[in-house]
C-alpha cells in the first residue's frame, strides 16, 4: 500500500470511549501511533525510557538521529493529515523544502537523473526535529500523556494469557509502577522484545526475514547558505560499495554524509570523512566538506541488516497488543523510507480501529501492514541484492527487478518522466509495480 492506495484518515471515523492505551516509545512511530489512539480512547499514555527534552536534540534511544533523515511526500502528506499545519511548523522550525526538478540532484548507475519535470517536494531535517514537532502537538492532545524516563520492563497478561493488559514500568522518579491498558501498542523499534515474549508466553514469534548488508554510515554538518537547498544523492550502488549525500537541515546546515556497504565502512575523523569522500564518483560531499566550515564532529552508525518480522503469517497472537515501525521491519535506509512507512501503519492501525472487532484487531492491523512493508522492502533488499555479497531470503522477480530498476536509471539520464516516475516510488506515493506501467516501460525498454 502506498499513499495513491491507502485509505486516508478519516476525522470522524473512530469513537472515543475505548478505555485506556499505552504506546512504548516515544519516537517517530510511536508518537503517530498515539494521535491515532486518541480519537478512539479516553486515555492514551506514551512511555518513553529517555528522558526527552523540549530541543531538537539527538538522545541515546534513537541512535540513528544523527544520520540523515528525509521525509518523503507519502510521510508528509499522512502526517499533515494528522497534524494540519505541520509542513509549516517542520519550515518555520529551519527544515527545507527541496524542489525535486531543480535542488534535487541524484546520481545512479554512472550519471546523474536528469531533472524531472513535476513538483514533487521532498522535505529533510534532523530526526530530531521532526520528533520534537510530533511529540510537541502529541502531548497537546486531550487525554494523551507523554512519561519520559519511564522503562517498560514487561507486559502484563490476563490469567488465560489470552490478552495483554497493561505494561510493568520503572519510572526513575517514582520506581515500579503497573499501567493497565486496553490496547497496548509496541514502538520500540528494531530491538523489539515482543518476539521474545511471546515465545515465552506460548505464542509463536513471528517468522524473520534478514538480508545482511553491513552498512556503516559516518555523517558530520557544515554551513550551508541560507537559501541554498541543493541536495545530492549518490547512493552505494553494486558494484561500487560507497556512497554519499548532501541535504539541506535547520540550522543553516547541510548534513553530509558518507557511507559503505559490506564493511566497507567509513572511518568517524573528519579527515577520514573527506578522504572517503574522494572517493566517490560524484566531487561534490568532498568539494562541501572542504569549502564548508564543519559544525560539531563526526557520528557514526552501523547497521548491519535488513530485518522484517513477519507477524501477518501469524495464527495466533494476543488481543490487546500491536507492533509498529522499525519493530515490525527496518531497512537499508539508503532510500530513507522508515519514517513514511510508519505514518502509512498509523493509517492502518486508524482503519483497523475502526472496523470495531478489538478482538481480531491485531492479525487484521498486521495483514494490512504487510502491504505496506512489501513496497519499501522490496526497493532496499532489491538494491542490496544487486551485491553478490549480500545473504538473506530472495522473494521471486526480485533479480528481474534489479536488472529493470538499473535499466530505468540509466534511461533516466535523459528522461525526467522517469525520475518523476522513480521519485514517486521513493517517495511511496506509487508502488514499485508502477514502474511496469505501459507508460513507463516503453521509455524504459525502447532500443537507443
Ligand atoms: C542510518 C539511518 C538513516 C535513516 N534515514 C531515514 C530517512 O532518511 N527517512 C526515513 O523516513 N527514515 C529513515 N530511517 C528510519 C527511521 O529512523 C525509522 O524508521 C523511524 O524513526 C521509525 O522508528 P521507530 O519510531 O519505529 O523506532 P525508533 O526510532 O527506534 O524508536 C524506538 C523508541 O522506543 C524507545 N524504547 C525502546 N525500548 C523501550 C522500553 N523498554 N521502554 C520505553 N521506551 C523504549 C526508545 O527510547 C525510542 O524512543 C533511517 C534509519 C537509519 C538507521
Amino acid at each position: 500500500m502506498t499513499l495513491a492506495t491507502v485509505p486516508r484518515y478519516d476525522p470522524g471515523g473512530l469513537d472515543g470511549g475505548g478505555g485506556r492505551a499505552v504506546v512504548v516509545g516515544a519516537s517517530v512511530a510511536g508518537l503517530l501511533a498515539a494521535r491515532v489512539l486518541a480519537d478512539g480512547f479516553e486515555e492514551v499514555t506514551v512511555v518513553d525510557r529517555d528522558p526527552l527534552v523540549d530541543e531538537p536534540t539527538p538522545r541515546a534511544g534513537v541512535p540513528q538521529a544523527r544520520q540523515p533523515h528525509v521525509l518523503w511526500e507519502a510521510g508528509r502528506a499522512t502526517i499533515e493529515d494528522l497534524f494540519p499545519g505541520y509542513s509549516d511548523d517542520l519550515v518555520a522550525a529551519g527544515g527545507a523544502v527541496i524542489d525535486s526538478r531543480r535542488e534535487f540532484e541524484q546520481y545512479s548507475r554512472g550519471g546523474f537523473l536528469a531533472a524531472g519535470t513535476e513538483y514533487l517536494p521532498v522535505y529533510s531535517a534532523t530526526r530530531p526535529l521532526y520528533e520534537l514537532l510530533l511529540r510537541r502537538r502529541v502531548a497537546a492532545l486531550d487525554g494523551v500523556r507523554v512519561r519520559p524516563g519511564c522503562r517498560v520492563t514487561d507486559y502484563l497478561a490476563d490469567d488465560a494469557g489470552a490478552a495483554v493488559d497493561g505494561v510493568a514500568v520503572r519510572d526513575g522518579g517514582a520506581g515500579r509502577d503497573e499501567l493497565p491498558a486496553d490496547l497496548v501498542v509496541d514502538a520500540t523499534g528494531r530491538t523489539s522484545r515482543t518476539p521474545r515474549w511471546l515465545d515465552e508466553h506460548g505464542y509463536a514469534p513471528p517468522p524473520v526475514d534478514e538480508v545482511r548488508i553491513d552498512v556503516g554510515y559516518s555523517s558530520t554538518f557544515v554551513e550551508r547558505p541560507e537559501d541554498d537547498r541543493r541536495a545530492i544523492v549518490a547512493p552505494a550502488e553494486a558494484p561500487r560499495t560507497r556512497g554519499g549525500l548532501v541535504a539541506p537541515v535547520e540550522g543553516g546546515r547541510w548534513l553530509v554524509n558518507v557511507h559503505g556497504v559490506h564493511g566497507d565502512h567509513p572511518p568517524a575523523d573528519p579527515d577520514g570523512v573527506a578522504d572517503f569522500a574522494a572517493s566517490l564518483p560524484v566531487p561534490q560531499p568532498r568539494r562541501i566538506l572542504d569549502e564548508r566550515p564543519q559544525v560539531g564532529d563526526v557520528a557514526r552508525y552501523p547497521f548491519p541488516s535488513n530485518r522484517r518480522r513477519r507477524y501477518e503469517d501469524l495464527d495466533r497472537f494476543p488481543a490487546g497488543l500491536v507492533v509498529v515501525g522499525d519493530a515490525i521491519a527496518s531497512f537499508n535506509p539508503i532510500y530513507g523510507q522508515g519514517m513514511s512507512v510508519a505514518a502509512l501503519e498509523a493509517l492502518a492501525l486508524h482503519r483497523a480501529l475502526a472496523a470495531s472487532d478489538r478482538q481480531g484487531l491485531p492479525l487484521r492491523f498486521f495483514d494490512s501492514v504487510a502491504d505496506i512493508v512489501d513496497g519499501a522492502w522490496a526497493m532496499a533488499v532489491g538494491a542490496d541484492f544487486g551485491f553478490p555479497q549480500t545473504r538473506g531470503p530472495k522473494s521471486r522477480g526480485t533479480r528481474f527487478f534489479g536488472w529493470y530498476l538499473g535499466r530505468l536509471l540509466r534511461a533516466a539520464h535523459d528522461d525526467g518522466a522517469l525520475t518523476d516516475a522513480f521519485v514517486r516510488v521513493l517517495s511511496m506515493q506509487e508502488a514499485p509495480a508502477s514502474l511496469l506501467r505501459p507508460g513507463v516501460a516503453w521509455r524504459v525498454l525502447k532500443p537507443v
